[in-house]
């Protein structure tokens, strides 16, 4: 299976703490980004004749553009690959940049959506920068619930300045209270200088937003399936899973990146360069790496260590050739014995305590 990413650049302001490829007052540009977003999509079509099994529309804000540009979006789209071929079609959504005829073109083109809501606290969502409050959240939601769509992710930020963990906890309450079918729970993290000076919450007490915040969703049916994903059981997102997996994926637009035939590349950040490159009939890739067997093996591991299942010892011998559990025992034995890690005859995953120093552990490995 591979998975397509389209990548939707747009945004009505440029929110202080983000760090995509992602731009305010170039909304001139969105009809001519889309027929060379049409032109790219041709280029893989024609070189590789893939069958795409998930659609990703992120970005940036792709529910910013208008009704007529999300028609026209989806119709490069569909009249270019198979949409009864993929499973799953999701696209990303800003709560304040919908309206009920969007919502109801966004049901017929797809089958999940990922708000992106982060707080239900106007007080932290100012603090964002978001252009959305609290009432554009369930505006938002109800929309989409009352359209049919019945896929809904909501993304939620925690160790935000100023945020408390009865804050963070009372955001989970409202998220689950909508009973979405998945919840995205995320790490804030500080890109922009207007966050230069604000002081971010202790560790310890990131720590505690995030373990309390994991038993709280846990408590509320939400399978933990990846370090900061949970889901009810059967909505785990495929799209993610692939990533996750090391399948293969190819990603459009700007600044998107691809893994294809053992290749890792990415197009430009530069989304004038992009368009030029795609203009001349050129692919705007500006780095391509071949996959080195070492590297495949710290990907699987760096990967599959940050989904609740961890490394099945019998997989990943059957795709390297080497037993996981003897080559890198002492590691084992050193996060086991401390509860970061649990070991099965079967499989090694982290626990909760250990996917918030996932980063210190998956570097030991190498
Ligand atoms: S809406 Fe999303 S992509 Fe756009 S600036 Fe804000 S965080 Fe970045």
């Amino acid at each position: 299976m591979a998975g397509l990413y389209i990548h939707i650049p747009f945004c009505i302001k440029k929110c202080p703490y983000c760090d995509f490829v992602s731009f305010q007052n170039k909304s001139d540009l969105i009809d001519e980004y889309l027929n060379i977003l049409h032109q790219e999509l041709l280029i893989y079509k024609t070189r590789y004749n893939i069958n795409f099994e998930t659609l990703y529309i992120g970005g940036g804000t792709p529910s910013f553009l208008s009704e007529k540009q999300l028609e026209k979006l989806f119709f490069l789209i569909y009249s270019t690959i198979e949409r009864e071929k993929l499973k799953e079609i999701t696209i990303e959504i800003n709560p304040g940049t919908i309206n009920k005829n969007k919502a109801l073109i966004i049901t017929e083109n797809t089958n999940r959506i990922s708000i992106g809501m982060q707080s239900f606290n106007n007080k932290v969502l100012k603090i964002l920068g978001r252009v959305h409050k609290n009432k554009e959240n369930y505006t938002t939601f109800d929309l989409f619930k009352k359209s049919g769509i019945n896929n809904i992710n909501i993304d939620l930020m925690y160790g935000i300045c100023g945020q408390k963990l009865k804050d963070v906890l009372d955001d989970i309450d409202k998220a689950v209270k909508l009973k979405p079918d998945h919840i995205s729970f995320y790490l804030f993290t500080i890109h922009g200088k207007e966050f230069k000076n604000k002081k971010l919450p202790d560790d310890d007490i990131i720590a505690d937003m995030y373990l309390n915040g994991v038993k709280r969703l846990k408590k509320n049916k939400f399978v933990h399936y990846e370090i900061s994903n949970f889901a009810l059981e059967n909505k785990f997102c495929l799209h993610n899973l692939n990533y996750w997996n090391s399948g293969q994926y190819i990603g459009i637009g700007v600044s998107a990146s691809s893994f294809y035939n053992n290749e890792r590349f990415s197009n430009t950040s530069d989304i004038y360069d992009y368009m030029k490159s795609l203009k001349n009939n050129k692919l705007p890739v500006i780095c391509r790496e071949k996959i080195s067997d070492e590297k495949k093996i710290k990907e699987y591991i760096m990967l599959k260590l940050r989904t609740k299942n961890g490394i099945d010892n019998k997989e990943f011998y059957q795709n390297f050739k080497f037993d996981f559990y003897l080559k890198y025992s002492n590691i084992i034995d050193k996060y086991t014995s401390d509860n970061f890690m649990k070991k099965s005859k079967k499989r090694i995953f982290l626990t909760e305590k250990g996917f918030l120093i996932s980063n210190e552990i998956i570097k030991d490995f190498f």
